[in-house]
């Protein structure tokens, strides 16, 4: 964009000028203090001639307080006055945000998500951005001022309710903002570094990576990874949004998601790396197997067993089918999802027992879930058996294997999967000199 500025009265020169939208965590907002600290990194970005559009979450862990606030007054809450009550959340950090760039002499408007223009589905607590209408902005912009929007919720048309768009939702927020907006870049601020090639807390060596494809980030976000959300990836590789993953506590670059085409912005590229086969890898305690014993192998009833489970909501990961003993004709199913689907699963099949004819059904709860994720998979053989490898000098048994074009996942005990994580870092040469720096954060 080029626009006309002038320094004096009677100097008017043409320059470009970088529209940059910036997102803050709830923990780079927690308090007072972090939040000035916040506003001066936002007036330094102006100053620099920036025009600044500013995603922010609610402060520190206000959504779950609110959350469990609401569970005490009512068992079930009501989707849409839930929505309204944790929409709140971001109105107060974006409020107390504006007016502590103004004690810094900076003009700054704070707007929520229906006054930004934030178009959503009716979903409440789920609701996906189908619009954005940023008229208000705009303006705000066009007349100097810098803006602040609250992350994570919007507004539905037809039932002109405000909603929210799931938790982590406030990286979305940014993500479709800066599409809309046409910015030159998404920088997405959380108290760590940027992505890094496993969770340093699990893998201290650990190295953040300068650029991760879009395609990576998805396979990493979706199998444990918890610096971007899914959401947030998939809107910007659609819409052609550069995100670039920073820190709040530190003015060193971090590490920028591209999709197809996109590149690092010059004088940012730091060290040319060359191309790993692997670039990172992701572990998940957050899953549960459910082994259903014997069977019957016939066809069909894999169909039966998925049908129930999918209506009783839960999101199925892996699936190992045995084969069958020759003696009964029977089979065990196994299958992971999230911890928190078992409970509904396991009840929606104990019901449909006698219809499905299993024998018995086990639950495990205590298992962790790795996996490794590289575009160069699609190219270079032995990948995974780098990985069975390293997992067999460590003496990890494996009880899972799922693999998709640029990812293999195990599934091994919880206890084991730390140990498990550092192993394979090493084995793909992942590891890096210094340790990593953790700033005693969440991540977000
Ligand atoms: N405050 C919301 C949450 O905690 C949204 C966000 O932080 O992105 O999930
Ligand atoms: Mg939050």
């Amino acid at each position: 964009m080029r626009h006309p500025f002038s320094p004096t009265p009677d100097i008017r020169v043409e320059f470009d000028v970088a529209l940059i939208v910036q997102k803050y965590g709830g923990s780079s907002v927690a308090d007072a203090e972090s939040i000035k600290r916040v506003a001066k990194r936002i007036v330094d970005t102006r100053r620099a001639g920036h025009d600044v559009v500013v995603a922010v979450s609610a402060m520190g862990d206000t959504t779950d307080e609110l959350l469990d606030l609401a569970g005490q007054v009512a068992p079930i809450p009501a989707p849409r006055e839930l929505d309204m009550l944790l929409s709140s959340g971001e109105r107060i950090s974006m409020a107390l945000l504006a007016m502590a760039i103004h004690s810094m002499g900076f003009e700054a408007r704070s707007f929520t998500g229906s006054q930004a223009g934030m178009i959503t589905t009716a979903d409440h607590g789920s609701a996906r951005i189908v619009d954005v209408t940023p008229i208000r902005l705009r303006e705000a912009l066009d007349e100097g001022a810098i803006v602040i929007v609250a992350g994570f919720q919007g507004f539905n048309r037809d039932t002109r309710d405000i909603t929210t768009l799931g938790r982590g939702g406030s990286d979305t927020t940014a993500v479709a903002l800066a599409a809309a907006l046409e910015a030159d870049v998404c920088e997405i601020y959380s108290d760590v570094d940027g992505i890094f090639t496993a969770d340093p807390r699990v893998v201290p060596k650990a190295k953040k990576l300068n650029v991760v494809s879009a395609e990576e980030m998805l396979e990493l976000a979706a199998n444990g990874a918890k610096v971007l959300y899914i959401r947030a990836v998939e809107y910007a590789r659609r819409h052609r949004v550069l995100i670039h993953a920073r820190s709040t506590f530190s003015s060193g670059v971090g590490t920028y998601v591209l999709g197809p085409g996109m590149s690092v912005p010059e004088g940012e590229k730091g060290e040319e790396m060359e191309e790993p086969i692997v670039a990172g890898v992701a572990t998940d305690l957050g899953q549960a197997k459910i082994t259903v014993i014997g069977v019957p192998d016939v066809p069909g009833k894999a169909a039966e067993i998925f049908k129930v489970i999918a209506k009783s909501g839960a999101n199925v990961d892996m699936i190992v089918q045995n084969v069958s003993a020759a003696a009964t004709g029977r089979t065990d199913i196994s299958f992971t999802l999230p911890k928190t689907d078992a409970a509904t699963a396991l009840k929606a099949l104990a019901g449909d027992q006698s219809d499905i004819g299993f024998e018995n059904l086990v639950h495990d709860d205590q298992i962790g879930k790795l996996s490794v994720v590289g575009a160069g998979m699609r190219t270079h053989s032995g990948v995974s058996a780098t990985l069975f490898e390293a997992l067999s000098v460590a003496g990890i048994n494996i009880e899972m294997i799922s693999t998709s074009e640029i990812r293999i996942s195990v599934v091994v005990r919880g206890d084991d999967l730390a140990e498990a994580a550092r192993v394979v870092h090493t084995a793909y040469g992942l590891d890096g000199d210094i340790e990593a720096t953790v700033y005693a954060g969440t991540g977000r």
